[in-house]
């Protein structure tokens, strides 16, 4: 234990101060971002951009809220420019002997989080926005206003929702905002507007102007000269000799003199170098820099950036829990609500205390769901739990319920089976589930882990479940 100043004690990379803890982090490699969860606060130590930015995304990118919400520090009190960074982070210090100075921050980011009770979502839509609305509310921020960024690939970041998102995904930002919204989470304004490819949704891309019969932009611009005496339009070409630099008419030869006087250049001709066509207009495209499509300006997706303000009905939801949205409960047909399956689980354990009977709860848990709902689209994620629902639904009995316990995790009851065929009737639905996705979602690689619990009176209906999806990934 070092002491470095009063009260102000270093242990390995744990410092602690009048009862707060801070996790110290150095170095990317020795890094499991889960440690930090045993302590009140992060520091982050050391200069390098680079360094700072991935440590800080991997924290606020995390699914657990006693991470993501963490308060974080940077400890060399560098100059970031990074505007991800800045809005990430809840302040820097100069040296540790600064830390009593932070003090209140902390306590006050901890006391906010403390507020919010946490549920589970049951879809990636919901997950995101509870979120963005958890973190604003422990920064005690109304208004997320997007920023213009130069490593977004919608050219703006709304860094505590952006930050969740990879290269190449961040457009679903789009549709978690437009679903936030309709739900009364936020009300919105507008600050521009973007243009996106229309292939695959990037927003970076390189503008040319092009010929309009073969695209080339290899081309060049002449003058469009006017002659007043003998009324000849031509470019500028036709107009020079190879003697001298002076320009002679085509048409009545004589030498143009002063421009203004006897005659004008009223516009500009462009001459195609690849096919030789000559035009006046442009056509203007934009080369996708993520797939290289090459779209004509008029096929860009277009977007409204705007900047959203939680409204009271956001700010009850951040902190009483949000679980769906209203989109994911209207579509899901064939599914109890968590609760009520939590209910009739806890029935069936006592009526399982007077019979002899065998009664089991399964789940099936799906590994990458980041990974499937980046790349199907929150459209095609509805589906695809509606999909799996119907499966599941049509190989169980009537009286078993199917209930999600978050976007990722389905659990149903068989009850009065033995454990062996409730195991089997599992296998059997996973394979139909895997055909199914296989042939639905081509190239996308969904990984599927069950479980299978066999109910015992002589524990809790929580303690069930809790053992039923510990093991999951
Ligand atoms: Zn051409
Ligand atoms: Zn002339
Ligand atoms: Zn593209």
């Amino acid at each position: 234990m070092e002491q470095i100043e009063n009260n102000i004690e270093q242990q390995n990379n744990i410092i602690t101060f009048k009862g707060i803890t801070f996790y110290v982090i150095e170095h990317l490699d020795s890094l499991n971002i889960n440690e930090t969860i045993n302590y009140h606060a992060v520091l982050i130590n050391g200069k390098d951009e680079l360094f700072i930015r991935q440590i800080v995304k991997r924290i606020r990118s995390h699914k657990n809220p006693n991470i993501y919400l963490k308060p974080v520090f940077l400890l060399k009190g560098v100059n970031i420019i990074d505007p991800l960074i800045n809005q990430l982070i809840d302040g820097t210090l100069f040296s540790l002997d600064q830390i009593p100075f932070i003090k209140k921050e902390v306590e006050k980011i901890l006391t906010k989080n403390e507020e919010i009770q946490f549920t589970r979502q049951i879809s990636f839509e919901a997950q995101m926005i509870v979120k963005i609305i958890t973190y604003m509310y422990s920064r005690e921020m109304s208004t997320l206003t997007p920023i213009p960024y130069y490593n977004s690939d919608v050219n703006y970041t709304y860094p505590p929702l952006s930050v969740n998102f990879g290269h190449t995904e961040e457009y679903a930002i789009f549709s978690i905002f437009e679903q936030a919204e309709y739900d009364g989470i936020f009300t919105s304004e507008f600050v521009d507007r973007i243009y996106l490819c229309s292939q695959c949704s990037n927003g970076r891309m390189s503008y040319r102007e092009v010929c309009p019969k073969c695209n080339s932009s290899n081309s060049k611009t002449d003058d469009i000269i006017h002659h007043f005496p003998c009324g000849y339009v031509g470019p500028m070409n036709d107009f020079t000799n190879e003697i001298d630099d002076e320009l002679d008419c085509p048409k009545c030869n004589k030498r143009l003199r002063h421009i203004g006087v006897d005659y004008d250049k009223p516009s500009v001709i462009h001459e195609c170098l690849n096919c030789s066509h000559r035009f006046q207009d442009y056509f203007v495209k934009a080369k996708c820099l993520s797939c290289h499509h090459d779209n004509s300006v008029e096929q860009l997706k277009s977007k409204v950036i705007r900047k959203y303000k939680l409204t009271q009905k956001g700010i009850y939801a951040a902190v009483n829990g949000f679980v769906t949205t209203s989109k994911d409960i209207e579509e899901i047909v064939g599914t109890v609500k968590y609760d009520t399956f939590k209910t009739m689980l806890k029935y069936e354990i006592e009526r399982l205390k007077q019979t002899e009977g065998s009664s089991n709860i399964c789940a099936i848990h799906i590994n990458n769901p980041n990974e499937i709902y980046s790349v199907i689209g929150s459209e095609a994620q509805k589906g695809m739990l509606k999909d799996l629902v119907r499966i599941i639904r049509s190989n169980i009995r009537s009286a078993d319920v199917i209930t999600f316990q978050n976007s990722s995790t389905i659990v149903l009851s068989m009850y009065e089976i033995p454990k062996k065929s409730a195991t089997r009737i599992l296998a059997e639905i996973i394979v139909i589930l895997e055909r199914l996705l296989k042939t639905a979602f081509k190239g996308v690689e969904i990984q599927f882990e069950i479980n299978v619990v066999q109910l015992d009176y002589k524990i809790s209906h929580e303690l069930h479940l809790h053992n039923l999806t510990k093991d999951f990934t």
